[in-house]
């Protein structure tokens, strides 16, 4: 349990990448100034994030089902929570998409809103009274780079970020005279398994309905070529784990 002095910071997706780095660095914290509620869908997945806090888990971490997509699970989990009081609240899940739009059922692109857009939004709405009552609390959202810029193959996953960019920029207007801040972090590529799914993806797949100019403009405007762009950047969970935890401080 959180002590008084600690912030309670609640994150989604830690079964993996972005989500289980934040989690484990903010509760490895040396002054130890967090407690952190990790959330995954499936607590099957928990193994990886147990194993990388080491002494940290069950003392400043830990852990609970949550699945963003679910109006039930989301309401369960704060409910679950002390007083229902979560100080940060990291909305980290995400899912990515790759291909042409010919080829991708409707349904699949709804997932990726249904995940990336209106999961944030189910948490923000649940823990957003509690936030303005209490006059006080950090909302982050994950987006990316594909927030502020399209990239060729990815216009759904870009969608839901530019979408979820819209929805943050009004909002955190309305949030500041309550004191809650809302920031939002854009990484570019990340060594995760949703980078490695995205890298498998551009690698297998044909892409019928891109044009040399489409292929043009992704290897000009996103460097050397579809795959070589993620080495490039190179950026690691930790860089983005690192990057939020000052956003918090
Ligand atoms: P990972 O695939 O490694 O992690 C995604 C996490 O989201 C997993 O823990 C996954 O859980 C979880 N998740 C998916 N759907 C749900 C759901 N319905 N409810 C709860 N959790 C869910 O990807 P990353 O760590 O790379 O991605 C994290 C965030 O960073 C995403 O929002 C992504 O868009 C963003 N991002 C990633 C970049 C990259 O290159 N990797 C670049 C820019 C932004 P499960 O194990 O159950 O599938």
């Amino acid at each position: 349990m959180a002590s008084p002095e600690q912030k309670v910071v609640l994150i989604t997706g830690c079964s993996s990448g972005i989500g289980l780095r934040m989690a484990v660095m903010l509760a490895k914290d040396e002054k130890k100034r967090y407690h952190v509620i990790a959330t995954m869908r499936d607590l099957k997945r928990k193994d990886k994030l147990v194993e990388a806090a080491g002494d940290a888990y069950g003392k400043t971490l830990s852990l609970a089902v949550l699945d963003v997509c679910n109006d039930e699970s989301v309401k369960q989990c704060i409910n679950g929570i002390k007083n229902r009081h979560i100080d940060v609240l990291v909305n980290n899940a995400g899912i990515g998409l790759v291909g042409p739009i010919e080829s991708i059922p409707i349904e699949e692109m709804k997932k990726v809103f249904e995940t990336n857009f209106f999961g944030v939004i189910r948490m923000i709405k649940e823990v957003m009274p509690d936030m303005k009552k209490r006059r006080g609390g950090h909302i982050i959202v994950v987006s990316s780079v594909m927030g502020l810029q399209g990239v060729v193959f990815n216009d759904v996953y870009a969608a839901s970020k530019f979408a979820m960019e819209g929805f943050c920029e009004s909002l955190a207007v309305q949030l500041l005279k309550f004191n809650v801040i809302l920031s939002l972090i854009e990484p570019g590529p990340v060594h995760t398994e949703f980078e490695a799914k995205m890298i498998q993806d551009v690698k297998q797949k044909e892409y019928p309905g891109a044009d040399s100019d489409t292929v043009h403009y992704f290897k000009n405007v996103y460097l050397p070529s579809s795959v070589d762009i993620f080495e490039a950047f190179g950026q690691t969970p930790d860089d983005v784990a690192k990057c939020t935890k000052k956003v918090i401080e």
